[in-house]
């Protein structure tokens, strides 16, 4: 089957590799780029080393299947690439995100087929119907938002009194806003891009600058770029009461130092997340699914395989939001 492979750091290239070997096949329609896609290409990740397929926010058609599958071939799903056992201590203390004994899909997405086990059920959504196939695009943005939930479930958010900062107007940063949106709270992205400030506040997002952030504004503070000093520089301006989430990835071993007063005194938490639950997941898919306009308006981009490089150069300079890639999406911008 045809893939976009991760061949060497910075290098992606159009080219086949060995079809699923699941006995459930889904034909992906597209999948978006993730900043873990992006980090694992340019950076390097410990999990995903080329030569590899990457790839997990997708959606497509069930294509292949036992007779006994409950979905018929041609259904339109969005699959969560992973989900929690369910059954380890962890899953039952309610934290599936931890979990060390999850179910995956076969490999990465950035291909024309994915396989899954046949007891993937619950890890499989089915779309509403859509007259126009293209339609399903948004659901490609199930699965960050299901990482912004689980993080936007570490926060209180008190109606008439919480007011949340989300620092970086990324991808992942705006998806916190639209989200926050969709639930009328009040939240703004700081963003020192100028083009993308303006981008943000064309989808009705406020915006501001670092320095124009007062101390005590805003209780609860998300750090949505993956810069340590950032988390420092942010944590002594949180309300008191409030709470601080390192949502980005900083790697292990690297140190931060806080201020010990904004932590005891005025009762500042800082608190941490990473992927998503079953839960975080299925609220996703609702939370778009009542939503579908506002969270299209983030896929800037749509990409075939052969344009892969260019998508993934595009991303890394910052002059695009979501972008989508697929076997037949032809090169598109919205
Ligand atoms: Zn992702
Ligand atoms: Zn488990």
């Amino acid at each position: 089957m045809k893939c976009l492979m991760f061949e060497e750091l910075g290098k992606l290239r159009a080219t086949e590799t060995t079809d699923p070997t699941y006995p459930v096949w889904i034909r992906v329609e597209a999948t978006g780029i993730c900043g873990t896609d992006l980090k694992s290409v340019y950076v390097g990740h410990k999990y995903f080393k080329p030569p590899t397929v990457l790839g997990h926010e997708f959606y497509g058609q069930i294509c292949k299947a036992p007779e006994n599958f409950p979905l018929k071939k041609g259904t339109w799903v969005v699959a969560a690439p992973y989900y929690e056992c369910g059954e380890c201590p962890t899953c039952k203390a309610g934290k599936g995100d931890l979990c060390q004994n999850k179910n995956y899909v076969e490999a990465g997405s950035f291909a024309e087929y994915v396989g899954v086990p046949e007891n993937y059920m619950d890890g499989l959504f089915v779309l509403p119907e859509k007259k126009d196939t293209a339609d399903y695009d948004v659901y490609a943005l199930t699965e960050p938002l299901a990482c912004v939930i689980n993080g936007t479930s570490r926060l209180e958010t008190i109606p008439g009194y919480s007011k949340v900062l989300i620092v970086g107007g990324g991808p992942m940063g705006a998806l916190f806003a639209l989200y926050y949106a969709s639930k009328g709270i009040d939240a703004a992205i700081v963003e020192p891009n100028d083009q993308r400030a303006a981008k943000l506040r064309s989808w009705g997002i406020s915006t501001v600058k670092q320095d124009q952030v007062q101390k005590g504004e805003y209780d609860n503070i998300v750090i949505a770029v993956n810069i340590a000093s950032l988390v420092e520089a942010y944590l002594p301006l949180v309300r008191q009461g409030g709470t601080l989430l390192v949502f980005s990835g900083l790697p292990k071993g690297e140190m931060l130092s806080v201020d010990a007063g904004a932590i005891h005194y005025s009762e500042v938490s800082v608190k941490g997340c990473s992927g998503f639950a079953l839960s975080h997941f299925k609220e996703a898919f609702e939370t778009i699914s009542g939503n579908e306009k506002r969270f299209r308006q983030m896929i800037t981009h749509r990409f075939d395989f052969e344009h892969g490089q260019e998508a993934f150069d595009m991303l890394k300079a910052g002059k695009a939001f979501k972008i989508l890639i697929g076997a037949d999406i032809g090169r598109k911008e919205a």
